[in-house]
């Protein structure tokens, strides 16, 4: 543990902030950006091809959110460390904060962890990456900025072996009615099969940008998953953050 303390200094800061002064009124997030994982963690137990997979992270999602930032001249805030370290998008008091199992694979490196272990992946990803986000959101409250936030995923056309019949899913709580929006046009930029609150519902158990940022704040908070085979490549990417860009303004 004071080893795994001790190269923190090597570590890069859990958060990359695109376009801070982006003049729209959208901020993205994107907390499932990275795969990364420091080498003190060897992997987490895992083998190098499942930390490639989508349990350690959300595939095609930083790049669309990357496009969109352009598209929309909108802030946007990338986490930049592997969802199996610690998941940005959950309270770390959630059980699967820190999961000792992601879909059907066991995460050797999380079992039986410390308080103290979690604890130190607490202070050093999940407190500095949304103390980031909540600065930028003061500021815009105190600057009277209209504000909404879109947060980018994307989600495994198979999960446990049942297939997923959606393109992609909005997923809102009080946001009832941009979330609506969104999918209406986004429906009618892509003619393609655009679901609501699929293939999740947002939770406070589970979720920590839509209520935390959005909702306990009073804004529209929406989040986007985007099936990750459409957006595996660089040219489903520009497609999808031009669809994007076409329903959000
Ligand atoms: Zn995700």
């Amino acid at each position: 543990m004071s080893s795994r303390t001790s190269d923190f200094h090597a570590w890069p800061d859990p958060v990359e902030v695109l376009n801070a002064e982006g003049q729209s009124e959208i901020v993205l997030i994107c907390e499932h950006a990275s795969n990364y994982i420091p080498e003190v963690f060897d992997g987490l137990g895992l083998p190098p091809e499942d930390l490639v997979r989508h349990i350690a992270w959300d595939i095609g999602a930083e790049a669309v959110s990357r496009a969109l930032s352009l598209h929309l001249d909108a802030p946007c805030f990338i986490g930049k460390y592997s969802r199996l370290l610690i998941d940005l998008n959950r309270p770390p008091e959630s059980p699967t904060s820190i999961p000792e199992r992601s879909e059907a694979t066991d995460i050797p490196g999380n079992f039986h962890l410390g308080a103290e272990d979690r604890q130190l992946r607490t202070d050093r990803i999940f407190t500095p990456f949304q103390a980031a986000i909540s600065r930028h959101l003061d500021l815009r409250q105190q600057q009277g900025r209209p504000t909404k936030i879109i947060a980018i995923h994307s989600f495994t056309p198979v999960f446990l072996g049942e297939q997923r019949p959606w393109h992609a899913g909005i997923l809102f709580g009080k946001s009832f009615g941009l979330g609506r929006q969104i999918i209406d046009r986004l429906t009618e930029i892509t003619k393609l099969r655009i679901g609501a609150n699929v293939p999740y519902v947002i939770e406070r158990i589970s979720d920590y940008a839509i209520p935390v940022h959005g909702e306990d704040r009073g804004l529209d908070a929406v989040l986007v998953e985007i099936r990750q085979d459409l957006i595996g490549s660089a040219d489903g990417q520009s497609r999808w953050a031009t669809y994007l860009a076409g329903a959000l303004s």
